[in-house]
């Protein structure tokens, strides 16, 4: 990994800000500047370097993980470790400007860190600064979510040959799991979602041990992490013949999530994106059913920017992984919802997921 250009092009907006040095504590954040993977952390970056502060339990892990920061090993809480190195290195006048995360900082861990430095260091809230680097991937980072949608998408093979009528939805939430597991998968991305019959309307229904009805559609939405990034597939597939309202219902929700993934490309406004989704929607009185935004970055986090909702603002840029995920919800009776992950190119966009998305009716 590019660790120094990283290094680099954040110093550079460090100076655009006017902030003297960034105390990074969102543990993406600091996986994504330095390696360091584990659960306790602060990185603290300025002219003069990267320093991790991690404790004792991460020795070992930080001397493997770590490049282009200086490791310490403190007693303390990471962000106090960091606070405390600064406000012995400070001299009086306040004249430092230390910028914070404030996404990761609660309000009590930034009372501690003043107490800490009194006047000497001014603190700041700084604006997103490693998230909107992070929002383009490079190569190396297309090549393992590349690795990870593969892997993530073979998974629905398993979801088939487990969905029939009776089975609990449990069950085949943890056939993926294990067999993820058994590919060699960290974890999966989020809690697998496997939602049958009324259930395929909560839009984020958790496998539960509910038994799959006879007749209903079941969306199941799934991903793997695979050496730290994330993938995120959903298929929605109908046990038992479907209705024709069912079948009119997928192929809007399909229609539309052609239209968005159509609508993908460097320069465009991620608003137009879920704007393409909704039209469709809306042709086929769907729309007040689609009820989340139409997508989502991923990577180091299953969810990142950018957002791809109405009120965006962000243009798509070569380089931007990105979900597309219409859906449409009739409460209490059935839902369906198709997604893929597609990456910004150059020319346009390519869809990472295996695009096969017609209509599996299982009997
Ligand atoms: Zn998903
Ligand atoms: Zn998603």
């Amino acid at each position: 990994m590019d660790y120094s250009g990283r290094l680099r092009r954040l110093l550079a907006s460090l100076a655009e800000h006017r902030l003297d040095l960034l105390l990074v504590t969102h543990l993406p954040n600091i996986r994504y500047l330095c390696g360091f993977s584990g659960s306790a952390g602060a990185l603290l970056i300025g002219e003069r370097g990267a320093t991790l502060f991690t404790d004792g339990r991460y020795r070992t892990q930080a001397q493997e993980e770590v490049t282009g920061a200086k490791i310490v090993i403190g007693r303390k809480a990471p962000f106090l470790a960091a606070g405390e190195r600064l406000a012995g290195s400070a001299g009086g006048g306040g004249k430092i400007v230390l910028g914070f995360e404030a996404e990761s900082m609660s309000v009590s861990m930034q009372a501690r860190l003043a107490a800490l430095l009194r006047s000497r260091v001014k603190l700041r809230p700084a604006p997103p600064l490693v998230e909107r680097l992070r929002m383009v991937k490079d190569a190396e980072e297309i090549r393992l979510i590349r690795r990870a949608v593969e892997m993530g998408a073979g998974l629905f093979a398993i979801a088939l040959k487990k969905i029939r009528p009776g089975t609990k939805e449990v069950e085949v939430a943890a056939a993926m799991e294990y067999q993820a597991r058994r590919a060699g998968a960290e974890g999966m991305s989020f809690p697998t979602i496997i939602a049958a019959g009324k259930r395929s309307a909560v839009v984020h229904g958790h496998a539960s041990s509910a038994a799959i009805p006879a007749r209903g559609f079941v969306v199941c939405d799934f991903g793997v992490i695979l050496a730290g990034y994330c993938s995120d597939r959903t298929r929605t597939v109908h046990v038992g013949r479907p209705s024709s309202q069912a079948r009119q219902m997928y192929g809007s929700v399909l229609e539309a999530q052609q239209a968005a993934i159509a609508a993908v490309g460097p320069g465009v406004n991620a608003a137009d994106v879920d704007f393409a989704a909704r039209k469709i929607l809306r042709k086929n009185n769907l729309a007040r059913y689609f009820t989340h935004s139409t997508g989502h970055g991923l990577g180091l986090e299953i969810h990142e920017a950018p957002r791809l909702a109405a009120a965006q603002r962000q243009e798509l840029e070569p380089g931007m992984v990105v979900t597309i995920e219409p859906g449409a919800y009739i409460p209490g009776r059935l839902g369906v919802r198709i997604e893929d992950v597609v990456v910004v190119t150059p020319s346009g966009r390519e869809v990472l997921t295996p695009t096969d998305k017609e209509l599996i009716v299982v009997e």
